[in-house]
């Protein structure tokens, strides 16, 4: 299968192209099209399955872009993880020109509410942050369509799942869920019973991550075509730091 096979916008595989992302990952084949019918959905799969694309392509083909108020929201453990999962989103849908918002603890609430007054599509935040904006009505959940759960099991862990349950009785019980946990406890099966509507479950067999991936690549490659491909996988990864090493 190919993203083209997909049907999606020119503009979403233009992006995915400048990325280098040439086909679906497994996971990306799976649930890209459960979230593009609407259909719920349980993943069971690992960080660097490619799984944060797998929810962003189709939420992005979806959105109304001339809509003000969110459309989506992703829930998720920690700050780290909201701006990362913010930044796939800005570059796929870069040409589709998104707005995307980061919300979570530790920063002044009210830049955040100026920020959720402007026009924005999806909203990527912590549990606790999000709840305050919709107890002080600083969210407007009423056009939410699509809400993704990522690294469920971690929320549990952390103490978020009383909080999460809290946001779901406030957002609009239409909207198609998709959660994400590389375990399933008993606590995470009896969240997606209370608000996953006939979900499909999707598992991704453990699998080597897309860096251990070029690593193993590397090994096949020549040496003059070395430069290039590093270069190629900088450029895809934008490590903040990382350490290269070489024979001499
Ligand atoms: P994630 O599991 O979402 O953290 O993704 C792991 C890595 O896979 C990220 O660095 C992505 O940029 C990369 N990635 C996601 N989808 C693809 C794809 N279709 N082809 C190649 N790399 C991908």
């Amino acid at each position: 299968m190919t993203f083209e096979q997909m049907n999606l916008d020119k503009n979403i595989i233009q992006a995915l192209h400048t990325l280098g992302y040439e086909k679906p990952l497994p996971v990306q084949e799976k649930v890209i099209p459960n979230i593009l019918s609407g259909t719920d959905c349980i993943v069971k799969s690992r960080t660097g399955s490619g799984k944060t694309a797998s929810f962003a392509i189709p939420i992005i083909q979806n959105l109304e872009i001339d809509e003000r108020s969110p459309q989506a929201l992703v829930l998720t453990p920690t700050r780290e993880l909201a701006l990362q999962i913010q930044q796939d989103f800005d570059r796929i849908g870069t040409f589709k020109k998104i707005k995307t918002l980061p919300i979570f603890g530790k920063q002044p609430f009210k830049f955040q509410k100026e920020d959720l007054k402007q026009r924005c599509h999806v909203v990527i935040g912590t549990p606790g942050r999000v709840l305050d904006h919709l107890q002080q009505e600083t969210l407007d959940p009423s056009k939410i369509k699509y809400v993704v759960l990522d690294e469920a099991d971690e929320m549990l862990n952390m103490g978020f799942i009383e909080t999460v349950q809290k946001i779901f009785f406030r957002l609009p019980k239409n909207a198609s869920v998709c959660m994400f946990s590389a375990t399933l406890p008993q606590e995470i099966q009896e969240l997606a019973h209370d608000f996953l509507k006939q979900a499909e479950v999707v598992e991704i067999e453990s699998q080597t991550s897309v860096s251990e991936q070029m690593h193993h690549y590397a090994y096949r490659l020549k040496e003059h075509e070395k430069p290039q491909a590093l270069l190629k996988l900088l450029c895809r990864e934008l490590p903040e730091s990382c350490i290269i090493f070489a024979k001499t």
